[in-house]
């Protein structure tokens, strides 16, 4: 019933050739996958490069960020109706990385999701906890109010949610499945608080280290509809794998 969203983030990662070499390989190596939803989310540089290369595909391109508003002085910014224009159909917010490194809030993050909105560009909404917050037992209250501030004001159900435990992102450690299938099943009761009914078609995919070693067993938990995927949407041998789950 929800088709499955894989997405690539290449973080701040590959040049333009790099990117267009990837693509190049990429296309025929998926070309008669259709049971999937792909999306790559390339470093802004690369996002034009990308997007002609992905022309005449059904893989989505996606941003790996955005800022809130439509336009004006705000240097080193790029708002959502730029990311529409070249042809982006998704954007990653609140990545724990920006939470992280460039403080940003709940309350910024729900000020791009309300902009990205607005503007008609998909979202995929990241929200998670830290070792500690798990260790000490806050993990849902930690989601809870990253769902609740972060979709505040939000009335439809299209987001993509993404649920990235920040002590799994980059360190080679995946959450087990049942922790998986227990956080995305907490999330999808909040969801179902908010958007009633809807929420059983709102896709809440997993990221944080995902392998193509690990994804078939992440993706047969019943609540994870797909993941996000770092170091390893990074080369196109990995990533191929992990979009054909359960085929090989
Ligand atoms: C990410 O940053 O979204 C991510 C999941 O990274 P990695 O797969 O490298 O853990």
């Amino acid at each position: 019933m929800r088709k499955p969203f894989i997405a690539a983030n290449w973080k701040m990662n590959k040049t333009v050739s790099e990117t267009q070499e990837f693509i190049s390989k990429f296309i025929p190596a998926v070309k008669d996958l259709r049971n999937v939803d792909i999306a790559i989310a390339p470093p802004f540089t690369s996002l034009i490069v990308a997007a002609e290369n992905l022309k005449n595909t059904d893989i989505l391109l996606s941003a790996q960020d955005v800022f809130y508003e439509e336009k004006g002085a705000y240097t080193g910014e790029i708002s959502p109706l730029m990311l529409i224009d070249i042809g982006c159909k998704y954007v990653i917010i609140g990545h724990s990385e920006r939470r992280q490194y460039f403080k940003e809030t709940d309350d910024i993050v729900n000020k791009k999701i309300k902009a990205a909105k607005k503007a008609g560009i998909g979202i995929i909404f990241c929200i998670g906890e830290t070792l500690e917050e798990r260790e000490s037992g806050k993990t849902f209250d930690v989601l809870q109010v990253e769902i609740e501030k972060g979709l505040s004001g939000i009335d439809d159900s299209g987001t993509i949610i993404a649920y990235e435990p920040i002590w799994a992102i980059g360190t080679g450690k995946t959450a087990a499945t049942e922790q998986a299938q227990e956080a995305h099943s907490y999330i999808r009761e909040r969801l179902r608080i908010l958007f009633s009914e809807k929420a059983d078609e709102m896709r809440i995919i997993y990221g944080g280290s995902v392998t193509p070693e690990n994804i078939d067993a992440l993706m047969a938990c019943k609540d994870v509809d797909g993941a996000l995927v770092g170091g390893a949407s990074l080369k196109v041998e990995s990533f191929t794998k992990i979009v054909k789950f359960g085929k090989e």
